[in-house]
C-alpha cells in the first residue's frame, strides 16, 4: 500500500503524529431506530510531514460530504456572535475600513460575522458552500456566493465583485483538504494592498494541553504558525502579525498581506515562533512524544471508569460535543462505563452518540439519577459548566475532566 502524501509539499507521510484507530464521523449522532444498524468507521491516523512538518489527517471523508449541507448555524452560539463582533471592531480599526471598503468572508455560515460589517455601512460578501446556511444569510440581506473556495472560484468571485480590502477566513483553514488551492483562492480575492485574517486552533496548545479530542475527520490540518506561514507563502502571502486567542482550547489569528508589500513581521510573530520552537514543533523529532501523552490520558480515564464500575459507583456524562466522540471512541467507553450523557441541545435528546451508542438525555436527568460522578466532555468550558453543575455536590457527587490529566473535583 502506498503512503498518503503531504497536502502542502507532496512528500510521503512516513511519520505518525498520533493514531487514534477507527472512529465514525463525530457529528453523526444516531436516532433510536439506527442503533441496530451498521456504522461506517474511518481511520483517525494523524501524520506529520517529514519535509515541511505539516501535521495532517488525510481526507478519509471528502469535504463535500461533510460541508455541503452543514447543520451548524453560527448565530445559535451567543459566544461566537460576541467573538465575531469583537473581531470586526478590531479589524475595522486596524485596517482603517470605511464606507469605501469591501470585506469578503470565506465560510461565512449564516452571516453571523458579516452582519456586523454591514451594520457599519461597509460593503461585504460571503462565500459559503453549505446552501442551507448560506440561504439564512441571503434572507438576512447578506450577499453570498454558494461554493467552495479555490484559486478558480476565487478569481471568478473577484471578477464579479471586485477584490477585497479584507478577506476573513476564520475557523475554516484547518477544515479544507486542498489547503494550498484554498490559500491561492484567498489571494485571488484580495487587493494588492489588502489583508487576510485566518483563525486556526494552535497546534502548540493542542500538544501542551493534550487536547487530542480536537482531532476529528473534518479537521484536516493541525497548524502551527510555522506551517501556516509555509502554506500561505505558496499563495504569495506573508504573515505580518498574529494574535493569541483562548477559543477552541487556544487559537491563533494571523494577519497576512501580499508578499510584495510585506515589511518586517511584528514581535508577536517572533514570540509565537520562538514558543513553538522551544516546544519542539520546528523539528520532526519534536513531534514524537504526543502519542505517548495521548495513551496516558486514555489510561487514566479508563482506569478511573473501571474502578468506578468495580466499586459500583455510577458515572454520567455532561455534553455531547463532537470532541467527546473522539475521546469515547478512542478509549472504548460504552454504556457499560458511562451510562448516559446529557446536553442542553434539545435536537440531541433521545439520540445516541456515534460508535459508542451512549444515550443523550436532557440535563434534568442528572438530578433524577444522581450519579456519583459527572464526566465533563466539553472540558474547554470547564469553569462555566462546573458552576452550572454545582448542585451535583448536594448529593455528594463529584465532577471529572479527562484532560490534560484526569481531575476529579
Ligand atoms: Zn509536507
Amino acid at each position: 500500500m502506498s503512503l498518503p502524501t503531504c497536502r502542502l509539499c507532496a512528500a510521503e507521510l512516513t511519520r505518525t503524529f498520533v493514531d487514534l484507530g477507527m472512529s465514525p464521523p463525530c457529528e453523526a449522532i444516531l436516532d433510536a431506530d439506527q442503533i441496530d444498524g451498521g456504522e461506517t468507521f474511518y481511520p483517525l491516523h494523524v501524520r506529520v510531514c517529514p519535509s515541511c512538518l505539516l501535521v495532517q489527517l488525510p481526507a478519509y471523508i471528502p469535504a463535500e460530504e461533510i460541508f455541503s449541507h452543514y447543520a451548524y448555524f453560527s448565530s445559535y452560539s451567543d459566544s461566537w456572535v460576541a467573538h465575531a463582533r469583537t473581531f470586526v471592531d478590531r479589524a475595522v480599526q486596524r485596517r482603517g475600513l470605511g464606507s469605501g471598503s469591501f470585506v469578503v468572508e470565506v465560510a461565512s455560515n449564516d452571516g453571523y460575522l458579516l452582519r456586523h460589517v454591514r451594520d457599519r455601512g461597509i460593503r461585504c460578501l460571503g462565500v459559503e458552500p453549505a446552501a442551507n446556511v448560506a440561504q439564512a444569510a441571503l434572507d438576512d440581506g447578506i450577499d453570498t456566493e454558494i461554493c467552495f473556495l479555490g484559486e478558480e472560484t476565487g478569481a471568478g468571485i473577484a471578477a464579479r465583485h471586485g477584490r477585497a480590502d479584507l478577506v476573513v477566513a476564520n475557523n475554516v483553514f484547518a477544515h479544507v483538504p486542498d489547503i494550498v488551492d484554498f490559500a491561492r483562492g484567498l489571494r485571488a480575492l484580495l487587493s494588492d494592498d489588502g489583508c487576510v485574517t485566518i483563525e486556526i486552533p494552535h497546534l502548540l496548545r493542542l500538544v501542551e494541553g493534550r487536547e487530542y479530542d480536537t482531532i476529528y475527520h473534518e479537521h484536516y490540518s493541525y497548524l502551527s504558525l510555522l506551517t501556516t506561514a509555509r502554506v500561505l507563502a505558496e499563495a504569495g502571502l506573508t504573515v505580518v502579525d498574529v494574535d493569541e486567542l483562548p477559543t477552541h482550547g487556544g487559537s491563533l489569528r494571523t494577519w497576512s498581506v501580499p508578499a510584495e508589500s510585506a515589511g518586517e513581521p511584528t514581535a508577536a510573530v517572533r514570540k509565537v515562533l520562538d514558543d513553538e520552537a522551544a516546544a519542539g514543533l520546528h523539528t520532526l523529532d519534536g513531534h514524537a512524544g504526543f502519542g505517548a501523552a495521548v495513551a496516558e490520558v486514555r489510561n487514566e480515564l479508563v482506569e478511573f471508569l473501571i474502578e468506578c464500575s468495580r466499586k459500583g459507583a455510577t458515572v454520567a456524562g455532561y455534553g455531547a460535543p463532537g470532541k467527546g466522540n473522539t475521546l469515547l471512541n478512542h478509549c472504548g467507553v460504552r454504556q457499560d462505563l458511562l451510562s448516559f450523557t446529557v446536553d442542553r441541545n434539545p435536537f440531541k435528546h433521545g439520540k445516541f452518540l456515534p460508535g459508542t451508542h451512549i444515550p443523550v438525555h436532557p440535563v434534568e436527568r442528572l438530578a433524577e439519577e444522581r450519579p456519583d460522578y459527572v464526566l465533563i466532555l466539553p472540558w474547554n468550558l470547564r469553569a462555566e459548566i462546573a458552576e452550572q453543575l454545582s448542585y451535583v455536590r448536594d448529593w455528594g457527587g463529584r465532577l471529572v475532566v479527562p484532560l490534560p490529566a484526569l481531575d476529579v473535583f
